[in-house]
């Protein structure tokens, strides 16, 4: 019996070499190179706190204000200041949901929707079409 899963298994980076990240830096030639990374705090509001990372950012690149990921309302830099000011307009805060929804009618968002999914589906096919003819070729 064939296990079907096998045949969509991710290669991992180095793995065709056995040594790793080495490895693929031995065959590719290529190197990994640090990035500093900088945790930066906001909190909002609500007392939400919220730690994304930057890399390589200096001070001055650093945004001042961050939406909280928890309420959506503006964080600031520091606990329970400025999130109110710095936000430039009053719109009230929008889910990507809200955004999409304005841009299309549902109608609109349902021939997305149904493309997308022939794409996928169209893709699987042919993925299981490959699978099948190579596992032919082996004889299993
Ligand atoms: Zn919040």
């Amino acid at each position: 019996m064939v296990d079907p899963s096998n045949s969509f298994r991710a290669v991992r980076v180095g793995s065709e070499t056995g040594a790793g990240l080495a490895g693929w830096q031995a065959v590719t030639g290529r190197t990994v190179v640090p990035v500093t990374k900088v945790p930066v705090t906001y909190w909002c509001p609500k007392g939400h706190q919220t730690t994304p990372v930057f890399a390589n950012l200096s001070e001055a690149d650093i945004p001042t204000s961050w939406d909280c990921p928890h309420c959506g309302q503006t964080a600031a830099r520091e606990p329970g200041g400025g999130g109110a000011e710095a936000r430039s307009s009053d719109e009230p805060y929008k889910s990507h949901l809200e955004y999409a929804k304005e841009r299309r009618s549902p109608d609109e968002a349902e021939a997305v929707v149904e493309q997308a999914l022939e794409k996928l589906r169209r893709r699987r096919r042919e993925a299981l079409r490959r699978a099948e003819s190579g596992r032919q070729r082996r004889g299993d």
